[in-house]
């Protein structure tokens, strides 16, 4: 049996560059509040986290699920595979601004910091496009639970109410459940999104690229195809939940 999912690819807004960045709707086309909205690349350097999402999109599309298929009517998803392209292309962590996308919400800790290293929080909050564009997808779409895809830590973190939601993902993964990253993080999208808005928000760090040079104090790396099995199921779970 064939089944056909209802989706559309749109460009959702520009970089500072003039990339357009990208999300596929599944479900509902008009602006419904979303079920699950998917990140990947807050960070140019973590392009594997790039790779999961577009393979989610593909067996999405395809109407391929890992357990029971998802009515995406009921549960309607957006996923954005890379919402930094222009650090994608260039291999930084930072924007073309130079900002750390992931310092620059506008939360009350917010504060210029780290300029002229990989973790510079901006001129102002929500200075980058790329900070405004999820600001009004958060607006417009309301969504009951956000993951954002990171590398290189192999562990579940999370903000605001999800640690349920990052236990349930990390059943089938077998990835450690964390509370906290381990260092402040002043302007992050968790702190805006999960602890101020109470969304639920799970950030699902992935191990090192590939490519990564290797470094003795983080996990060792895992392939493109080893990520995708690895964390398959818990994508399709996290909807479900
Ligand atoms: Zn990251």
């Amino acid at each position: 049996m064939t089944i056909t999912i209802s989706h559309h690819r749109q460009i959702l807004a520009y970089s500072v560059q003039k990339r357009p960045i990208e999300g596929v709707f599944f479900g509902p086309q008009t602006s419904v509040r979303l079920n699950t909205l998917f990140i990947g690349v807050f960070h140019g350097d973590e392009g594997n986290s790039a790779d999961l999402l577009s393979r989610l999109i593909t067996h999405f599309q395809a109407g391929q699920f890992a357990g029971e298929a998802i009515d995406f009517e009921q549960r309607p998803v957006l996923v954005i595979p890379v919402l930094n392209p222009d650090g994608l292309v260039a291999k930084t962590r930072v924007n073309a601004n130079h900002v750390d996308l992931n310092r620059n919400y506008p939360t009350p800790d917010w504060q210029v910091d780290n300029e002229n290293t990989p973790y510079y929080s901006g001129p102002s909050p929500a200075s980058e496009p790329e900070t405004r564009l999820v600001m009004s997808l958060i607006e417009t779409y309301q969504p009951q639970k956000i993951i954002t895809v990171h590398c290189p830590y192999r562990v579940i973190n999370f903000d605001g109410p999800a640690q349920p939601l990052a236990e349930a993902m990390a059943v089938s993964s077998g990835y450690p459940v964390v509370a906290s990253i381990g260092y402040p993080t002043p302007g992050s999208f968790g702190t805006y999104a999960g602890v101020e808005r109470h969304i639920p928000v799970v950030t699902l760090e992935l191990p090192p690229n590939p490519d990564d040079v290797p470094d003795p104090e983080l996990p060792p790396a895992e392939s493109l195809d080893q990520n995708w099995q690895s964390n398959r199921m818990s994508l399709d779970d996290a909807i479900r939940f």
